[in-house]
């Protein structure tokens, strides 16, 4: 059934840039005789699932919506694929990206946008557009994206999905195609809370191929939701109510929300978490400083495209000029500049330091209260090609989810009402590391 409303709405949606329709139907047949023999098939068993074209799958074409991955097909599943296949689900395909990441639209891909299944003039978010479109055109019930800035929360809320980033270290990221190391994590798209506890139940967890692993077993999330929220401290970030670009009717929704958890039982209070204010001019030196040099790697020599020339320097040049587009050629220029000996100090060294005061902030005010509450995205989602002109607009879509992310800390975005527009508009619920349980159930308050 999936795969037919794939084959009848994708064209117009443009979430799938691979549909694995033959290994789809190899993973439900394996599932069918798994409980045929009279064995566990999993917790996921049979659930369709896709997932952005940045996480390695064996023998499926992954290209980060990139020239330079055309014809590069894995020899290894990353650890969350592993995972979903051990639990049952099958992935049904690769979804479209912003190229290597970088965007908040999924404009950025080499092979097109994603529209929003809500209003196809739109933007779906990004950079994890395609996975949430995926799940708000009913593609799929279950998406996986990374969010390194914001992509999956972002385009979560532009989508009207749920869409959860857990602790970095929460997810494995091997096998996750690296953006900015420190910053990335993989995480679900679903249409329920207690969908994405599930999909997160089954990939989070330690990992030994992930260094950055946390170790410890992971609670019972869906234990958790049980639990409500009669007791919960709640903190509205008054910073983030008035960021740059938030638009008032999404401001009151965050308020709204805060009021709606009130009700349920929570205690609710504004809290000022004052470094916030600085987190997209850090963000914007430290992943574009790691992304130039996690991107080294894309060479003409090892993955994917090579442009040929004379020498084995003009090769590089050459395939790199011709792979990449413009805004990935953009971060690698910001990020190679604010590494270099003469500014190290001034831009990567000053930017660690505003993550430390961001880190420092966050704990103070989780001394108050235990979950903290936001607008996602400044907006609603805005018209196709509004906003690719403008590089520094579309960053500003980030204000309030590049926080956590600096941190490290857990956040996920609920569909709370709807704009003036008609279209769906998202909270963001942040708390602590390791904190999803309570994250869990604040969230859940607001459905
Ligand atoms: N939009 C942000 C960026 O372009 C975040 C991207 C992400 O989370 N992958 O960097």
């Amino acid at each position: 059934e999936h795969l037919a409303a794939i084959e009848v709405g994708d064209g117009d949606v443009h979430a799938f840039l691979h549909v694995d329709v033959d290994g789809a139907r190899a993973a439900a047949d394996a599932v069918d005789a798994t409980v045929a023999a009279g064995d566990d098939p999993g917790p996921l068993a049979g659930v369709p699932v896709a997932l952005k074209d940045n996480m390695c799958t064996r023998g499926v074409p992954t290209t980060c919506s990139s020239r330079i991955l055309e014809g590069w097909v894995p020899p290894y599943d990353a650890t969350v694929v592993e995972r979903l296949a051990a639990a049952g689900a099958v992935v049904v395909g690769k979804t479209n990206l912003d190229e290597f990441a970088m965007g908040s639209s999924t404009e950025n891909s080499a092979f097109g946008p994603t529209r929003n299944p809500h209003d196809h003039s739109k933007v779906p978010g990004g950079s994890s557009g395609g996975s949430a479109a995926a799940v708000a055109a009913g593609f799929a019930p279950l998406a996986f994206g990374s969010d390194t800035g914001g992509s999956i929360r972002q385009p979560a809320a532009l989508c009207g999905v749920v869409g959860l980033k857990p602790t970095y270290g929460r997810v494995s990221r091997y096998g996750l195609i690296a953006f900015a190391s420190s910053l990335d994590q993989i995480g679900p798209f679903t249409r329920t809370v207690a969908d994405a506890a599930l999909a997160l139940q089954v990939v989070g967890g330690p990992d030994a191929r992930d260094a950055t692993s946390a170790p410890g077993t992971q609670p019972d999330y869906l234990a958790a939701l049980d639990r409500g929220v009669e007791g919960l401290r709640v903190g509205v970030v008054s910073e983030l109510l008035s960021m740059e670009g938030v638009a008032p009717e999404v401001a009151d929704q965050a308020r709204a929300a805060a009021e709606a958890l009130e009700a349920a039982g929570a205690s609710v209070q504004e809290v000022s978490v004052p470094a916030v204010t600085y987190g997209l001019s850090a963000y914007y030196l430290i992943a574009p400083a790691e992304a130039s040099s996690n991107l080294a790697r894309f060479d003409g020599v090892r993955y994917g495209l090579r442009v040929d020339a004379p020498t084995t320097d003009e090769m590089m040049v050459a395939t790199r000029t011709q792979g990449f587009g413009a805004e990935v050629k953009r971060r690698i220029m910001l990020g190679t500049y604010a590494l270099s000996a003469g500014y190290y100090d001034a831009f990567y060294g000053q930017a660690q330091r505003v993550r430390t005061l961001i880190c420092r902030d966050f704990a103070a005010a989780y001394e108050q209260v235990d979950v903290l509450v936001s607008p996602t995205s400044p907006t609603t989602a805005f018209a196709l090609g509004a906003k690719v002109a403008d590089p520094l607009t579309m960053y500003l879509n980030d204000v309030c989810t590049i926080p956590s992310n600096l941190s490290g800390d857990p956040a996920i975005s609920v569909p709370f009402g709807t704009g003036a527009d008609g279209l769906p508009i998202g909270v963001q619920v942040m708390a602590p590391a390791l904190g999803e349980e309570d994250l869990l159930r604040a969230a859940q308050a607001l459905e």
